[in-house]
């Protein structure tokens, strides 16, 4: 695992302390929030790559949480795992109906929580679980942290490459510069727009100058063709 962010929603503080040390064995990075409104103060703060989220909260519920989370472009990505003492069908698929993108029943083993955490980032992120990705002729390996074009090795910038993961996981996906400023450099980064488009104009010499793979979509940002 490369330390992908997991954000426990849990309001009791026996069970937020088990899962933080027993996520946090498995190799994830963990943040936690003790109660709904916090949940989706922790998201503004900084995005999770994936959300333990417990059904009963005292408040505003997991539920509602969740629901809140599905409304908006800025986390609507992130996946949803809604934990619950209910084991009944009709609140399962409640709990799916709301857009939760999976379930787990309480009580469950340890090795269960972690295989559907890798499950889920997998599908969202594959990145963050280890994985090779490929386009075309682009390969980045991100467990070796190597890329290559055409077989030749590129030789890339932290960011350069950071910037080549995020257009590897959605190929077609155009990125408005906001979004990729999000993503690579993380919401709190003081960083202009223009900074953006530099080390986009950096991975494209790296990627072997001219057009390259990577388009200007007029307007609106960049994507990977
Ligand atoms: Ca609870």
């Amino acid at each position: 695992m490369s330390g992908a962010l997991v954000l426990i929603v849990e309001d009791e503080p026996a069970q937020r302390a088990m899962l933080s040390y027993n996520i946090e064995a498995a190799g994830f990075r963990t943040v936690t929030a003790s109660g709904g409104e916090a949940a989706l103060l922790a998201v503004e703060e900084q995005v999770p790559d994936v959300i333990l989220l417990d059904w009963m909260l005292p408040q505003v519920s997991g539920i509602e949480v969740c629901r809140q989370l599905k409304a908006r472009a800025a986390t609507r990505a992130i996946p949803v795992i809604m934990v619950s003492a209910r084991s009944e069908e009709a609140d399962r698929i409640r709990g799916l109906d709301t857009g939760a993108d999976d379930y787990i029943v309480k009580p469950y083993s340890v090795d269960e929580l972690i295989a559907r955490l890798r499950a889920n980032l997998r599908r969202a992120r594959p990145s963050s679980v280890g994985e090779v990705l490929e386009h075309g002729d682009l390969r980045l390996d991100t467990a070796a942290h190597t890329a290559e074009r055409a077989g030749q090795s590129l030789h890339l910038g932290p960011t350069e490459y950071r910037l080549l993961v995020a257009f590897l996981e959605r190929p077609g996906r155009v990125w408005s510069r906001d979004a990729l400023l999000d993503r690579v450099w993380g919401r709190d980064a003081e960083v202009d727009l223009r900074t953006v488009d530099v080390h986009v104009g950096r991975l494209r010499k790296a990627l072997g100058g001219g057009r390259g793979p990577i388009r200007t979509v007029r307007g609106e940002g960049y994507a990977l063709d």
